[in-house]
């Protein structure tokens, strides 16, 4: 975008800030950004980040684990995919919003969720070197259910360099009734097996040499 626009985009929105208070996803205190300073410092002084956690997988490491940043079952079974980022923990702070968003169908908790993320993150994903950007599908029919993908509704808004290039319709997925609420990882593993392919008009850029930032939600 160039500099003028830019610079008028940011003016713009300072002053539908101020004249148009909001109220922060989390305490719901009004103000004039989707997430306040203090929730915002919460989040990040509790963030699994702070935490002894798996750089692989995003899981608790044992104490015989934590010198080399990496749970037992990534280093006897990696899977697929090299780091994980948490933005926070499942039942944590963002998990109403997030829920607002999902469940509610409440389109504007995906800008607080987004703030929060670059806010915590941009770094991360200004640094990494993934070529794409995809956001975890839903099947067809769960799509139409719900109206959006939550999870592009967030990867849409992120912030990051523009050597990343977002692809929302890159993966997709087939459609099964059955849900996968097991906390039991290799039943979870064994539930997805097969869910997932890239659409055939994509093969062509994604192979397995490609790197990828997948945004889940
Ligand atoms: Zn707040
Ligand atoms: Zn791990």
């Amino acid at each position: 975008m160039p500099l003028l626009a830019q610079t008028l985009q940011t003016i713009v929105a300072k002053i539908i800030a101020k004249s148009l208070p909001t109220s922060c996803i989390v305490c719901e205190t009004f103000q004039d950004s989707t997430l306040c300073n203090s929730c915002a410092s919460l989040i990040k002084s509790e963030g699994l980040l702070n935490y002894e956690c798996c750089s692989q997988c995003g899981t608790t490491l044992e104490k015989s684990e934590v010198a080399n940043q990496h749970c037992h079952q990534c280093e006897i079974n990696p899977p697929n995919y090299d780091e994980t980022y948490c933005l926070d923990h499942y039942d944590g702070r963002l998990q109403a919003a997030l829920h607002q968003l999902k469940y509610q169908k409440r389109l504007a908790f995906a800008h607080g969720l987004t703030n929060a993320w670059n806010l915590l993150f941009a770094n991360s994903l200004e640094n990494t070197n993934a070529a794409y950007l995809l956001p975890v599908p839903l099947s067809q029919q769960k799509l139409c259910m719900r109206g959006f993908n939550q999870s592009w509704e967030l990867a849409r808004r992120i912030q990051c360099g523009p050597h990343i290039q977002k692809l929302p319709n890159a993966l997709r997925r087939h459609h099964h009734e059955q849900r996968q609420a097991s906390s039991n990882r290799a039943i979870r593993n064994s539930a997805i097996q097969g869910m997932f392919y890239i659409d055939e008009k994509y093969l062509h850029i994604l192979n397995t040499k490609t790197s990828l930032f997948l945004m889940m939600s």
